[in-house]
């Protein structure tokens, strides 16, 4: 999984700006912020009280690489915009993913309760084996039909969910923190979330570059449970 960051306007200080305007007014025009500590209190404040527009001035844009599965899911956040490769345009490359060794593989309990607990070595084997089969073949048939001259958008449906396809997002930071509080797993969270590890493993990559770039409100976030305001 690659998410890397292409371009931002993201700061904590864009936050407060958009938050003094309601109790400044035109005097707020343009004022940069002051103090510090203030403004750190005043970011907890909105974020405990979810007043989440201030959250809503500024963008990040994310380089994304992952499978197509983990790209339905991302893609169901709508306060984003997205730009993906086109299988249409361009021949997809036959890159696959394979859950690394160490990643859960076992499904306990049921629907809405469940949990995942390690593989053993030959689940690992069987889930290498099948996958590796699976993409392997799904390739070749497209590769085919492709010498056949087929159109790419036709021959595309024989690919599986596991190719890797590439994409440009930008959210921003409420958007951002909605799939960040949904698209990871933490037990100390108010509201705790069980998404699939690979999105989560995309989430928390986009998370780090969020808390680089905006540390007051990403320990805000932090703070007030992980929900986003
Ligand atoms: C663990 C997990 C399991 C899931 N399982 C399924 C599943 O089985 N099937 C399935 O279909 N989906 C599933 N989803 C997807 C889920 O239902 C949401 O579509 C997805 O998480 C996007 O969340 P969102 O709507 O909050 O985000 P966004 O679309 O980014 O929206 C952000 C916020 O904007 C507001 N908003 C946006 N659009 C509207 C609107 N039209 N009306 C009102 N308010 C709006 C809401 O407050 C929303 O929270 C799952 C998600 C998770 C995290």
């Amino acid at each position: 999984m690659t998410v890397q960051l292409v371009d931002h306007n993201l700061s904590d200080e864009a936050v407060v700006r958009a938050a003094r305007v309601s109790t400044l007014g035109r005097s707020s025009g343009g004022a940069r912020t002051t103090e510090e500590a203030r403004d750190k209190g005043l970011i907890g404040f909105l974020m405990r009280e979810r007043h989440g527009s201030p959250f809503e001035h500024g963008s990040l844009t994310l380089y994304v690489e992952a499978p197509i599965f983990v790209f339905r899911e991302w893609q169901r956040h709508r306060i984003a915009s997205y730009n993906e490769e086109s299988a249409r345009y361009r021949e997809l490359r036959p890159d696959f993913y394979l859950p690394a060794v160490g990643r859960n593989l076992v499904q306990v309990g049921k629907a809405g309760s469940y949990r995942f607990e390690p593989g053993t070595t030959e689940q690992f084997a069987i889930v290498d084996a099948e996958l590796v089969n699976a993409y392997e073949t799904t390739y070749r048939s497209y590769e085919r039909m492709l010498s056949a001259g087929i159109a790419r958008e036709v021959a595309r449906a024989a690919l599986p969910v596991g190719i890797y396809t590439s994409m440009y997002v930008t959210m921003n930071p409420r958007g951002l923190m909605n799939f960040l509080s949904l698209r990871t797993h933490r037990e100390d969270a108010a509201f705790v979330s069980n998404p699939q590890r690979e999105i989560e493993m995309c989430a928390e990559k986009a998370e780090a570059i969020f808390a680089d770039l905006m540390p007051v409100t990403h320990a805000a976030f932090e703070a007030n449970g992980r929900v986003a305001p």
